[in-house]
């Protein structure tokens, strides 16, 4: 059970629910980082007393600063910043609830320190699951997914062995847009992407969710997290989102977790581990929660999912090449200046130009993320 955390990313969605679990739980909070809110992140250091803060915006870091005279809160902002909220003394674990590939370097920084990773942000192992993997290995910490999926996955292969592992059905609810065909999301709005049907999330991951991305990268996620081959990885579309994910064995049984749709519940059990806590948050009550369906996926429709599948089949940097394209361009479509079939088309785009470096290392895909994005954002003003 973490006893002291630091948390990169804590004005977000995760991360505000993980302080309300690390208050739950009375865990130390010993340092929270931001990108540009600092009047949450000033709130909540004032509440928490972390040892320090760090906001990303380099600009901001005095208007913080002034905000938290008298606290004795040190105030740090940038990549240095980063590090050393992921690397402060007293935390034994690190939750990474920062959005994009900016939370790639700060965990590697946390888990080279010894730290053990309660993981949010999935784009660090789409990118760099290999490497981050393999570091965590060496340093011999634990990497805790929060993802809701991983979160269940985790729970349904305890106590069991590996090779009798048949497969890991990941479940998605589908998004905004379920049950549509291709032609009816042309005209898409940014608002109607915005509006996911069972979770409150940051904008990122909700249009992800919405194009099904997000169980790409949950696809990709899994792959590194527990070691699976792609082809033993399958999508099943649960519109309900009350069985978070499931294993099926060889001897034929399937193991899921369910749960209420509350992100605070595999917050919390990530810095529990493996003990169980109280749960003062939200409970299933399965007289309530009416019939549980399934359905395929519509790969044709909903293409940023096979892509996720290529991409982890290409291997190397592919994952890190689609992730970097994918970012660009849902936040083109955040600006409004593309449309919402334009983000699968650019990020094939992007993939069918990447030449694949299978011996990359970590600055090989930083380079590829830049240089992926480059291309994402080049291809908009043709
Ligand atoms: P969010 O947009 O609500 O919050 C992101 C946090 O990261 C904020 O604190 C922000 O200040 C910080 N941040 C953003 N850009 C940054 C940068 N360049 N440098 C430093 N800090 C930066 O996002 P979220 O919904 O909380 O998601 C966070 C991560 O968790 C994502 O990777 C997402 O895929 C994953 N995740 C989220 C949920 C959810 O329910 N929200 C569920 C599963 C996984
Ligand atoms: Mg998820």
């Amino acid at each position: 059970m973490a006893k002291n955390i630091a948390i990169l990313g804590s004005t977000g969605s995760i991360g505000v629910q993980t302080l309300e679990a690390a208050k739950n739980l009375g865990i130390r909070v010993s340092a929270l980082t931001a990108n540009k809110n600092i009047e949450l992140l000033a709130e909540q250091a004032k509440a928490f007393k972390p040892l320090m803060v760090s906001i990303a915006e380099q600009g901001l870091a005095a208007a913080l600063a002034d905000r938290l005279k008298g606290t004795g809160i040190e105030v740090y902002s940038g990549d240095e910043g980063l590090k050393a909220a992921a690397e402060i003394e007293g935390a034994d674990t690190v939750v990474t609830s920062i959005v994009g590939i900016a939370g790639l370097v700060p965990t590697i920084h946390a888990i080279r320190r010894g730290r053990n990773i309660a993981l949010a942000n999935k784009e660090t192992l789409v990118s760099a699951g290999e490497i981050v993997m393999a570091e965590a290995v060496r340093m011999g910490v634990t990497v805790f997914p929060i993802d809701s999926e991983h979160s269940a996955i985790y729970q349904c292969l305890a106590g069991n062995r590996k090779q009798d592992v048949d497969r890991l059905i990941l479940t998605a609810s589908g998004g905004p847009f379920r049950g549509k065909k291709r032609h009816e999301l042309k005209d898409v709005t940014l608002s109607q992407a915005l509006k996911h049907p069972n979770w409150s999330m940051g904008s990122k991951i909700t249009i992800d969710s919405a194009t099904m991305m997000n169980k790409g990268l949950e696809v990709i996620e899994a792959r590194w997290l527990f070691g699976f081959m792609p082809d033993m990885i399958q999508v099943v579309i649960h519109p309900q989102s009350i069985i978070h994910s499931m294993v099926e064995y060889k001897d034929g049984s399937v193991i899921g977790q369910l749960g209420s749709p509350d992100m605070r519940i595999p917050i919390q059990l990530a810095l529990t581990w493996p003990e169980r806590a109280g749960n003062p948050f939200s409970r299933l009550d399965l007289l309530k929660c009416g019939s549980l369906t399934f359905q395929e996926p519509d790969m044709d429709t909903f293409r940023c999912l096979g892509l996720a599948f290529e991409a982890l089949e290409a291997g190397g940097t592919m994952p890190a090449a689609m992730n970097g394209a994918n970012e660009a361009a849902v936040a083109l479509f955040m600006e409004e200046k593309i449309g919402f079939c334009d983000i699968p088309r650019l990020i094939e785009k992007v993939m069918l130009a990447h030449n694949v470096n299978t011996m990359a290392g970590l600055d090989d895909i930083i380079e590829v993320d830049k240089w992926a994005r480059r291309m994402a954002g080049g291809s908009v003003c043709i």
